[in-house]
């Protein structure tokens, strides 16, 4: 996969005011939370981002938001929680702390347990990234 970093700049001064990412084309900001308007440091020049905060999405976005998250936990949790559990069943294997047939099911237990694990980290970021973007959104603008 392909990720590009757009620079945003401010137009009346050329200030870097933030920046976007791009996956194989596809905007990232579609998915991500941010304030839609980032005042400019040099000139207060209001630029407009592109992306917006958790409060003003629609409900297809925010389902593309959860679908989306989702979709990278499940990849990381093959590609992560896979490889930790093939790790430590060949460390147990080695260590001689199960026997062969034993083997399955500690692969089984220790890429749930990974999952999980993972699972709470990707809830917790995701939960953080919304609480904040609505703890900015009621400050700028009470509503
Ligand atoms: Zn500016």
């Amino acid at each position: 996969m392909q990720t590009e970093v757009i620079i945003l700049r401010c137009p009346e001064c050329e200030t870097e005011v933030g920046h976007t990412v791009y996956h194989n084309g596809f905007r990232a900001a579609a998915t991500s939370i941010g304030p839609s308007i980032i005042e400019c440091p040099q000139c207060a020049f209001q630029v407009e981002t592109g992306q917006k905060e958790w409060a003003q999405f629609g409900l297809v976005r925010k389902s593309w938001y959860v679908i989306s998250r989702l979709f990278w936990l499940f990849v990381a949790s093959i590609f992560v929680c896979g490889g930790f559990a093939a790790l430590f069943n060949r460390l147990a294997l080695d260590q001689g702390w199960i026997v062969k047939e034993q083997s399955n099911l500690l692969m089984l237990k220790t890429y749930i347990i990974a999952t999980l694990v993972l699972s709470c980290l990707f809830i917790r970021r995701s939960w953080k990234e919304i609480h904040d973007s609505l703890q900015r959104y009621h400050a700028v603008d009470p509503k």
